[in-house]
């Protein structure tokens, strides 16, 4: 898989970011976690990324205002997000990243990954019509793929 780009501007928040947030919020208190300033300030650093960010990404910046904070606190707080479906993970060859969930992300779907910009367009697609005959009889019960390619702005501008 290719890299993701790098040294990208961070997006400023919109209105509809914040109610993201707040859903995100109330999603975490529905399930009993505590609301606490670290993960408040660890699920804007997904919103506000222009793209990727891995989980030292998250680390770094939430240093910069909890200085001493583990590691560890980030990445178990990276675990919770990602298993109440608020964040989702994409593994590349010699790292794992996480990108905001995609609207929707409960209902079964893909991701169109541009490699230039990083933008994600999700795609809902039954992958079974592609696997009706396979060898072995082998019964397939989960699919994962990603298409990687070049978005519709990023090929107009190259
Ligand atoms: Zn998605
Ligand atoms: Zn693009």
């Amino acid at each position: 898989m290719p890299k993701p780009a790098k040294g990208k501007a961070r997006r400023s928040l919109q209105a509809a970011d914040l109610d993201r947030l707040h859903a995100m919020i109330q999603r975490l208190s529905a399930y009993g976690a505590r609301i606490t300033k670290q993960r408040k300030q660890t699920l804007l650093v997904f919103l506000e990324a222009p793209g990727f960010v891995s989980a030292m990404d998250v680390h770094n910046d939430l240093s910069k205002i909890y200085p001493g904070i583990s590691y560890d606190t980030v990445y178990r707080n990276i675990r919770l997000f990602r298993g109440l479906g608020l964040i989702e993970q994409f593994v590349y060859d010699d790292c794992v990243k996480f990108k905001m969930s995609c609207i929707h992300a409960q209902q079964e779907h893909y991701h169109l990954i541009c490699v230039h910009c990083e933008k994600i367009i999700s795609m809902h697609f039954d992958p079974s019509k592609l696997t009706e005959q396979l060898p072995d009889h082998f019964r397939p019960l989960q699919y994962k793929f990603d298409v990687y390619g070049c978005c519709s702005s990023c090929s107009d501008s190259v």
